[in-house]
């Protein structure tokens, strides 16, 4: 077991990210990254009939999700021979109407972003997958980023229901997270390569190995750590 550099939060042009899978694996690489999670956007409906008018962003959809699974699958082994890199096939279940993104780490199926949080965290969890709280925060105060108040005002309620919490996106520290005692993540949210310098996970796991990754995220022994 080592000490992993981990980030669980990483777009591409699949989404409204600016760097390819290939220039993703690559940038990690270079920083000496162990494990990565490449969890690109799909949104509810409302978003999705919006995006259409105004021509963008792109997102994953229920039609184009095999192709995207498809394309992670055959970047986690070339991650794996080329870089040494454990990637992980994610997606961010986004739903901006109802203000909750939802990230399912070792996703194997479609997930309905019109869900209810307990809808898609079970369905995550049928999967396999993990369920990870993004940005719980609101507009004002510890964020700025954006409207995300739906997990930040229900944290109690959900404090269970969640494999882990985002402690800290990209440069945000969420204190009132930390409160809550839960196993926690710090990842960057990438959408530009500079977004690599930010709060980061440090995991005691075995690389390569899910099963330990997994285990790691949801009760083992972690750090954030900034990367500069
Ligand atoms: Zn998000
Ligand atoms: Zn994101």
């Amino acid at each position: 077991m080592t000490r992993l550099r981990c980030d669980f939060h990483i777009h591409t042009t699949n989404s409204d990210g600016t760097c390819s899978i290939q220039e993703v694996l690559q940038l990690y690489a270079r920083q000496r990254f162990d494990v990565i999670a490449i969890t690109d956007h799909a949104v509810e409906q409302a978003s999705l009939r919006e995006f259409a008018l105004q021509g963008g962003p792109q997102t994953v959809t229920q039609e184009t999700f095999a192709d995207y699974l498809h394309l992670l699958e055959k970047a986690k082994k070339e991650a794996r021979e080329r870089y040494d890199l454990h990637l992980i096939p994610g997606i961010e279940v986004t739903n901006n109407t109802k203000e909750y993104h939802i990230l399912a780490l070792d996703v194997k199926e479609w997930i309905d972003p019109d869900w209810s949080v307990p809808e898609i965290v079970a369905e995550i969890h049928r999967q396999g997958a993990i369920a990870v709280a993004c940005h719980p925060a609101k507009k004002e105060g510890e964020v700025l980023q954006g409207p995300f108040r739906h997990l930040y005002e229900n944290r109690e309620k959900y404090r269970t229901l969640f494999d882990a919490w985002e402690v800290a996106n990209r440069y945000h520290l969420f204190p009132s997270i930390g409160l809550l005692k839960v196993p926690f993540l710090a990842n960057s949210d990438l959408h530009r390569p500079n977004h690599i310098f930010s709060w980061k996970t440090l995991l005691t796991a075995e690389k390569f190995n899910m099963a330990s990754v997994k285990q790691a995220i949801c009760k083992g022994e972690r750090a954030i750590f900034w990367h500069g």
